[in-house]
């Protein structure tokens, strides 16, 4: 029994070598994507539900990977975890997309904003988002009102909540407004409704996903429907797929939806011909 147990440590051991190895290959293949310009951003329409007007659009980091095909975040979540690459790869998303709302308010195509997932290490680097943010927003000549910030709650945890705090407080004060993302999925999510300063909610794709048929999703949809309204926060519910969901989200005064039932994420050179379609067909 004994040799068996070195044996499974050892196999153990390898396995782990071979785990950290592939995280390593993968970060200086982000690093590596990153110089080569590989990395790009697709948008999502953000609705809204009582006018069907785009309000918006979610900006989504992709790699267009050479070998592998378009990837998503799920595919370098690692590099995303990565204190020196998340913030590489937080800037180049931050600059491309407000470059993007550049060119289309160039080109008159109405787009009122972006939103901008921001990682928790960046959120944790102290002022330097405040000040990346407020540099390229001159950059691009925009208003902070064109730029919304998603943050995930675990951003909060640690012991840098109360620079986190700041900060959020400083980019409200300068006119960004934050938006918690993911919301209900964290731990303590109230409590940070409260403690930070963030104007929108949006609402975990796991509970619209279940709307449609479970009674306790659509009860937990609808409470966090009301808590933003009662405390002035714009409400979105992402992952709408069906017209089953979005039925039950206008029927309970939802704000906002985004999802496939509306549109997928696109590259930023199809937004001009969805809005030009969106327009002409209005909501479906
Ligand atoms: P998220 O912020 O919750 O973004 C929404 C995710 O749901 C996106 O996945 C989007 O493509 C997907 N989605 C939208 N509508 C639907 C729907 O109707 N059904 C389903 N099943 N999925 C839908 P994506 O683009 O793969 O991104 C995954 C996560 O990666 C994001 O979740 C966000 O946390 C993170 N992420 C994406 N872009 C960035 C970025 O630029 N920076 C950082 N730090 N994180 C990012
Ligand atoms: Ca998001
Ligand atoms: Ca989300
Ligand atoms: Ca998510």
């Amino acid at each position: 029994a004994k040799a068996r147990g070195r044996g499974q440590a050892c196999v153990f051991k390898r396995s782990l070598g071979v785990e950290t190895e592939r995280r390593v290959n993968l970060l200086e293949e982000v690093r590596l994507g990153l110089r080569r310009d590989e990395f790009d951003v697709y948008y999502q329409p953000i609705i809204d539900l009582r006018t069907s007007e785009v309000r918006g659009f979610e900006a989504l980091v992709r790699w267009q990977h050479p070998t592998r095909g378009l990837l998503t975040p799920a595919a370098f979540s690692a590099a995303l975890e990565d204190h020196a690459l998340s913030a590489k790869i937080g800037a180049f998303v931050l600059d491309r997309s407000l470059g993007q709302l550049r060119q289309w308010t160039n080109q008159s195509i109405p787009v009122l904003c972006v939103n901008v997932n921001i990682s928790r290490s960046q959120l944790q680097s102290g002022d330097e988002l405040s000040r990346q943010v407020v540099a390229l927003l001159k950059k691009y000549d925009l208003s902070p009102d064109r730029l919304k910030l998603e943050i995930l709650e675990s951003a909060f945890l640690g012991d840098r909540a109360d620079a986190v705090a700041d900060v959020l407080r400083q980019l409200r004060q300068f006119g960004v407004i934050s938006a918690l993302d993911d919301f209900g999925t964290g731990y303590a999510s109230l409590t940070h409704l409260k403690t930070f300063d963030v104007g929108r909610i949006k609402i975990d794709r796991s509970f619209i996903s279940g709307l449609e048929e479970q009674q306790s999703n659509r009860v937990i949809t609808q409470a966090i429907i009301d808590l933003g309204a009662n405390l002035g926060m714009r409400v979105v519910a992402e992952g709408v797929e069906t017209l089953e969901q979005l039925k039950v989200l206008v029927a309970g005064n939802c704000d906002c939806g985004q999802g496939y039932l509306f549109s997928r994420p696109m590259p930023g050179g199809e937004v001009p011909g969805f809005l030009a379609r969106w327009r002409h067909y209005g909501h479906r």
